[in-house]
């Protein structure tokens, strides 16, 4: 073999060698492709389900479940016992126990709760010359500061009719939300005990819900002024039964 032939066979050696390097360089190129659409695929699937899953919340008008925040108003407090039945309870003190209860029943459940209050104390300015009203802008100031999405304000009802009694919501005749909510709710109080079902009524002298920016309604959880229903108001169980309720209302609009 002379020194031409020698080249040769090396030259043509090394464009083999080309050739080879270049098909591998290929099929690691096609297979790295391969890898990154299907990666993408997948990526692009889990963003379709996540933005339908977000789409289904917007169109209710709802936010995730652990999302949400209800503000839970106790009524009166202080030096203003709101109703008094004729062996003394007092509408503030079962206010704020069936508040407790149905802040533990929401947390449990994932939501966020922020209480008005939880003492014996309302919510107006010291040396306020009107109480009410200083109590009443200040629980509305929290309320529209938290970002909450719905306020259940717990009271209790009375009448001149001892014999009348049930739970009934209120809500602000200019809110179409407030109105859905009441209804559910309205159904799931009515259910504790058939026999006493009441129905959800409209309002525009409610001063909380008029100026609450977020969807509000308002729970006379019964008629103190009836005395089967305040022994029933006043027991453990029959609280967790209105607060479990308020619950299920809320699950039902915010899930
Ligand atoms: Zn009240």
């Amino acid at each position: 073999m002379n020194e031409k032939n020698k080249k040769n066979k090396r030259e043509s050696w090394s464009f083999r060698k080309g050739v080879i390097l270049f098909f591998v360089v290929m099929i690691l190129a096609m297979v790295s492709v391969i890898i990154f659409v299907r990666g993408s695929e997948k990526t692009e699937k889990t963003g379709k389900d996540f933005s339908e899953d977000i789409k289904g919340g917007n169109e209710k008008g709802q936010v995730k479940q652990s999302n949400t925040t209800v503000v839970i108003d106790p009524g009166h407090g202080g030096n203003d016992p709101g109703k008094v039945s004729s062996d003394g309870v007092l509408e503030k003190e079962v206010n704020l126990q069936i508040a407790f209860c149905l802040k533990a029943e929401l947390e449990e459940r994932g939501y966020n709760t922020v209480m008005l209050r939880e003492t014996d104390a309302n919510l107006a300015i010291e040396g306020a010359t009107n109480k009410k009203m200083s109590d009443m802008k200040n629980r509305v100031s929290i309320i529209n500061d938290s970002d909450a999405d719905i306020l259940i304000s717990v009271h209790q009802n009375s009448y001149s009719d001892p014999s009348v009694r049930g739970p009934q919501v209120f809500y602000d005749e200019a809110s179409k939300a407030g109105e859905e909510f009441a209804l559910i709710l309205q159904e799931g109080l009515n259910s504790i005990n058939p026999e006493y079902s009441r129905k959800c009524k409209s309002s525009q002298d409610y001063y909380i819900l008029e100026k609450s920016v977020c969807t509000g309604v308002i729970v006379e959880c019964g008629f103190m002024s009836c005395p089967e229903e305040t022994a029933l108001l006043t027991s453990v169980d029959y609280q967790q039964k209105i607060a479990s309720a308020i619950a299920d209302a809320i699950e039902k609009t915010y899930n």
